[in-house]
């Protein structure tokens, strides 16, 4: 069985969404296996987004993530990498699907830049390394 990294992210929490999007990852059959609120460190934020580095959106990306806490949840189920991804929707809430966590939850990103409510991992390898780091 596949496991993956969710985070609700401070915009998620601050909104009181944690409830409402472990009940679709709950629904859609995935296990919780771990569960916990994190204050991010800028260390753990640049470890998480080393790809992004040097990306004009990086600084205020991190400057967000250390905004308030955050929800950092084991996730175990049946591709549930890929299949995350998919209920999550894609990165832009503002043309994200309707049905997805993004489409249905998220903010227009015109006024609300970087905050898209989740992150999920996007690979067998990401999953590893980011698990490792936040659990
Ligand atoms: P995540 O990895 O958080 O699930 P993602 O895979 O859809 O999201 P990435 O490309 O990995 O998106 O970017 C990581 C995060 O950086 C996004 O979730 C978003 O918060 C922010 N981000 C990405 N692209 C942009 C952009 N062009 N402008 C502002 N913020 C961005």
């Amino acid at each position: 069985v596949e496991e993956t990294l969710v985070l609700v992210k401070p915009d998620g929490v601050a909104r009181n969404l944690t409830g409402e999007i472990l009940r679709r990852i709950e629904a859609k059959g995935y296990q919780l296996v771990d569960i916990k609120f994190v204050e991010a460190s800028r260390e753990l934020l640049g470890a998480h987004y080393a790809e992004h580095e040097g990306k004009p959106f990086y600084e205020p990306l991190v400057e967000f993530m250390e905004s308030g806490p955050i929800v950092a949840i084991r996730v175990a189920g049946n591709s549930v990498i890929e299949g995350f991804r998919s209920l999550a929707g894609t990165t832009n809430p503002t043309t994200a699907a309707p049905g997805t966590i993004r489409g249905d939850l998220g903010r227009d990103w015109g006024l609300k830049v970087q905050q898209n409510l989740v992150h999920g991992s996007d690979s067998v390898e990401s999953a590893q390394r980011e698990l490792a780091l936040w659990f």
